[in-house]
């Protein structure tokens, strides 16, 4: 008897097949709202899905700028893409100290004067396996939701004005989900406050972290109905896809001509340092979902969450 695991294994490897599939078919004439003019920046691009969707995005034929906190990591992977005829420019970028968000604006302006797609794929985690730390909980908010909230901040004022839209797509994860039997968020309050999108706020999900972080301090984040699995990650996550929801709110007020769309996307479990490559499909296939959405040509989505090519529940 197939049990529903193998159930969905098998689905899933069927999609990734569709999807290895569509990969390889070419974008039309009409499709391609870009050139090589257009510019893509990418967090966290030294490894992991953030090179691999550098490398896909400069294949299509933007420009791509690959950013990363350690200069000389960075450099070595620049150049590797660069060597394969990728059209590649490296700067580094720490989202998490101010002034390196700073010197990276600046040198986008003078040298590129705006950018046209925005992939925060920073990220950190220090679960281990299933272990659930939440002794690095200060570092995991900060980076994944304050760091990609602050780049974002920064970035937005240099986001071309177009008729097809700039776009920011935001690294996530199923794990933040809070709907379906695949939440792990048992807090009902917080799931109700997260879930209304008409009356949620950025300061609504600045509050939700801060509790968590102060139940942590405290010690009684356990019976606070947060995710007992990859709880600090899970609660970041959570945190970012809410807060795509809002920015994307937000940016759709602004008039056409100058639409930035954002959205959010879930890469699977992935073979990268980050799972120390323990996940189940590879990074190419782990940055098909981020480029997919960065390169839409109906770009007027916005605020929603995907995995796979297709819209999922948040
Ligand atoms: P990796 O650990 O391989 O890559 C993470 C990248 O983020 C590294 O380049 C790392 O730099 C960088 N980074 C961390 N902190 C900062 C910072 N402060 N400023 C700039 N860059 C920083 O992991 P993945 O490629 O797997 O992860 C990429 C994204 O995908 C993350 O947001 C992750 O949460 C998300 N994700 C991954 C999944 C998976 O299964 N792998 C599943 C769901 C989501 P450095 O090399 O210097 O550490």
């Amino acid at each position: 008897m197939v049990g529903s695991k193998d159930k969905s294994k098998e689905k899933r490897d069927k999609r990734l097949q569709e999807i290895s599939l569509l990969r390889t078919i070419p974008y039309s004439d009409h499709q391609r709202w870009w050139t090589s003019e257009t510019v893509a920046v990418v967090t966290g691009a030294n490894r992991g899905i953030g090179f691999e969707m550098v490398r896909q995005l400069a294949g299509h034929g933007l420009t791509v700028i690959l950013t990363s906190r350690d200069e000389n990591v960075g450099v070595e992977a620049a150049k590797v893409l660069q060597e394969g005829g990728f059209n590649v420019d490296f700067h580094r970028l720490d989202i998490l100290d101010p002034s390196s968000i700073q010197d990276f604006c600046k040198w986008i302006k003078e040298k590129y004067g705006c950018i046209d797609v925005l992939i925060n794929n920073a990220g950190v985690n220090y679960n281990v396996g299933s272990d659930n730390s939440v002794e690095f909980s200060q570092m995991v908010i900060s980076t994944n939701y304050y760091g990609t909230k602050n780049i974002i901040r920064a970035m937005i004022p240099l986001m071309r004005h177009a008729c097809q839209g700039a776009r920011i797509v935001n690294v996530t994860s199923r794990l933040g989900r809070l709907k379906g039997r695949h939440s792990k968020l048992d807090n009902e309050a917080v799931r109700a406050k997260l879930m209304d999108v008409d009356s949620l706020t950025e300061e609504i999900v600045d509050k939700t972290v801060s509790e968590f972080l102060k139940q942590v301090e405290e010690g009684t984040w356990e019976s606070g109905g947060w995710p007992h699995s990859f709880t600090d990650y899970s609660v970041s996550k959570m945190a970012v896809n809410a807060y795509t929801r809002v920015l994307a709110k937000e940016l759709s007020e602004r008039p056409d001509g100058e639409k930035i769309y954002a959205n959010c996307f879930c890469p699977g479990w992935v073979k990268t340092a980050m799972t120390g490559y323990a996940g189940n499909i590879s990074a190419e296939d782990g940055a098909d979902t981020g480029v997919w959405l960065a390169l839409l040509p109906d770009q007027a989505i916005t605020g929603k969450f995907f995995a796979e090519r297709r819209e999922i529940n948040f």
